[in-house]
C-alpha cells in the first residue's frame, strides 16, 4: 500500500507487525524522519525505545523529500524577526545551524552511501519586488547570524531577478540515509513495527489492532498529528500537496535552488536534475493539473522536454512557518508532536529529535520554546481557511464517501485512484483502505443501501 517513490519501492517489510503487549520507555508513533531520528536519538541517550509504522518505514512525506538540507528556505528570518522580534530570528538560526551541523555530521558517518554533498543554496525571486524582499531577508539572515548575500543570478537556470546564497548546505540520499537511521538505532537496542497502524492512544499506552505499547513518553511522528485534541493541531495544520519531477536531460548547474515564493525547489544529481513541484492543499484536485504547470512554466528554460516520472507526495504547513515540536499541550508534557516543516524536513526531523530528546533527559535547551506546540502565531486568515475548507467537506451536497478522521466528504482523484480528504488530507485507495493519515480507519467508500 506504499506510494511509489522516485528514490526506492520497498515492497518487503523489514520489521514484524506488532503483537500482545510491548512496554519500553518511549513510544514513537511513525516511521518517517521524525521517528527514525527521534528513536535513533532517545536510544542512544540510552532509552528502550519501540517505533510503531503504520505501512513501511519512510513510506509517508519522506518518501518523497528531495534530499535538501538547509538552514534557509521562504522568507522566514524577515517574518518572524518582524513577529516575533530579532531574539527569536536569532534562537532559529542558532537551532537551526545546530540542526544542520548534526544532520550533516550524522551523513558523514554514514559515509559515502548517504549520497552527502556539499552544496550552496540559493533563494531566487522574480521581480524588482521579489529582489527588495531578498535584500531584506538577507539583512535579517545576517542580524541572526546567518551569512547570506544577494547577488544577480548569473547561474541559475531558471528566471529570476536575483538569489541569496548561503554557502556549505547539503544535499543527501533521503532514503539511504533514513534505512542507516534505522539500523543504528536497532543498534541500539530499538524495537521497529511495520504494517502496525496505531489506532488509539491512552496517557502512557499506544494501541494499533494487534498489540500495544506501554511507554511513559510517547512521541506522535506521524506527519499531520492523528491526534485532535489536546492541541487542536487540525485547526492549525495543513497538508499540502508536492511533487517530484526527476530530470535526465536538464541544464546542468551547480547547487540548490529553492523559489523564494516556495512554488519549487531545483537540484542536482548525478544524472540529470530533481525539480520539487509545490502546489495548494490536499484535494484541491491539482494532480490533474501539476505535469501541464511543469511544462509550462519551468520545463522550457530547464532545456528538457517530458520529466522521467513524477511521484507524489504531500508535506504538512503551519500558520507561522515554524514547526510543532514540544509537548502535545501544557497538561500532556510526556505526549510529544513532531511536524510542519514546510518542505524543510530534513533539518526539521533533527531538530525535534534535538529537542523531543533535551525534553525527555532533562536538559535545557535555549530557543526550543519557539518551537512549542501551544505558541501562537495562528493568523486568522489560516485558521479561517481551514474552517471554510472543514465546512464545505462537511456541508456539500454531493455524495461521497466521508472520512473517518472528522467526517468531511472525500473527493475522489481518478488518475491516482485515490480519494482524498480536502480538509485534512488524509488518503485512501479506492476502495477505501486508509493509505496516509491523519485517519486511522479505512473509510467506507459504496454507498450503503
Ligand atoms: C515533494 C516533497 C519534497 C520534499 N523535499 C524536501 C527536501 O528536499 N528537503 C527537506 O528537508 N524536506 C523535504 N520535504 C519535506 C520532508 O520530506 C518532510 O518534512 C519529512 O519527510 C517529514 O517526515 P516525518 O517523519 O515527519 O513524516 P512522514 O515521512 O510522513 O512520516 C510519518 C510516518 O508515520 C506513519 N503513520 C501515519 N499514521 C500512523 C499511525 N496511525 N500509526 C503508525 N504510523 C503512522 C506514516 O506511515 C509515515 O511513515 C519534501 C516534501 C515533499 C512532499
Amino acid at each position: 500500500m506504499q506510494q511509489k517513490t522516485f528514490w526506492m519501492h520497498r515492497e518487503q517489510q523489514e520489521y514484524p507487525i506488532i503483537r500482545g503487549r510491548h512496554s519500553a520507555d518511549a513510544a514513537v508513533v511513525g516511521g518517517g524522519l521524525t521517528g527514525l531520528m527521534t528513536a535513533l536519538w532517545l536510544s542512544r541517550a540510552g532509552l528502550r525505545v519501540a517505533l510503531v509504522e503504520a505501512a513501511r518505514l519512510g513510506s509517508g512525506a519522506s518518501a518523497c523529500c528531495a534530499g535538501i538540507a538547509s538552514v534557509c528556505g521562504g522568507l522566514r528570518y524577515a517574518r518572524l524577526e518582524k513577529r516575533l522580534g530579532a531574539g527569536a530570528a536569532a534562537d532559529y538560526a542558532r537551532t537551526q545551524a545546530g540542526a544542520f551541523r548534526a544532520l550533516r555530521d550524522l551523513a558523514r558517518e554514514q559515509g559515502p552511501s548517504s549520497g552527502w554533498r556539499d552544496a550552496d543554496v540559493h533563494l531566487t525571486a522574480e521581480g524588482e519586488s521579489g529582489a527588495r524582499r531578498l535584500e531584506q531577508e538577507a539583512q535579517a539572515m545576517m542580524r541572526a547570524g546567518v551569512a547570506a548575500s544577494v547577488a544577480p543570478p548569473s547561474l541559475c537556470p531558471l528566471p529570476a531577478a536575483a538569489a541569496l546564497t548561503v554557502r556549505d548546505m547539503g544535499m543527501l540520499h533521503p532514503m539511504r540515509f533514513l534505512r542507516y537511521l534505522a539500523a543504528q538505532a536497532v543498534r541500539q537496542g530499538a524495537k521497529f513495527y511495520e504494517d502496525s497502524r496505531v489506532t488509539s492512544l491512552e496517557t502512557n499506552m499506544v494501541h494499533t489492532e494487534r498489540g500495544s505499547v506501554q511507554a511513559p513518553y510517547i512521541i506522535i511522528a506521524t506527519g499531520y498529528p492523528i491526534v485532535n485534541t489536546p492541541g487542536w493541531y487540525f485547526l492549525r495544520m495543513q497538508q499540502r500537496q508536492g511533487w517530484l519531477l526527476p530530470l535526465e536531460s536538464a541544464v546542468r548547474f551547480e547547487g540548490i535552488y529553492l523559489d523564494a515564493e516556495g512554488r519549487y525547489a531545483l537540484r542536482n544529481l548525478r544524472d540529470g536534475a530533481l525539480f520539487q513541484l509545490n502546489g495548494g492543499p490536499v484535494g484541491a484536485g491539482e494532480n490533474r493539473t501539476a505535469l501541464e504547470a511543469f511544462r509550462r512554466n519551468y520545463a522550457p528554460a530547464l532545456g528538457c522536454g517530458e520529466p522521467d516520472g513524477m511521484y507524489g507526495g504531500a508535506e504538512c504547513v503551519t500558520a507561522d512557518g515554524l514547526p510543532f515540536i514540544g509537548p502535545y499541550s501544557h497538561k500532556t508534557p510526556n505526549l510529544f508532536v513532531a511536524g510542519g516543516y514546510g518542505g524543510r524536513g530534513l533539518v526539521g526531523a533533527m531538530l525535534a529529535a534535538q529537542i523531543i530528546s533535551a525534553r525527555v533527559l532533562g536538559l535545557p535547551g535555549d530557543g526550543y520554546d519557539l518551537y512549542g506546540g501551544q505558541r501562537g502565531g495562528v493568523t486568522p486568515r489560516f485558521v479561517l481557511g481551514l474552517a471554510g475548507r472543514y465546512a464545505g467537506g462537511l456541508t456539500t451536497r454531493h455524495w461521497a464517501p466521508r472520512c473517518p478522521h472528522m467526517g468531511c466528504r472525500l473527493v475522489y482523484d481518478a488518475r491516482a485512484r485515490i480519494w482524498e480528504c480536502p480538509c485534512h488530507g488524509s488518503r485512501f485507495d479506492d476502495i477505501g483502505r486508509v493509505l496516509s493519515g491523519p485517519a486511522v480507519h479505512d473509510a467506507q467508500v459504496r454507498r450503503s443501501k
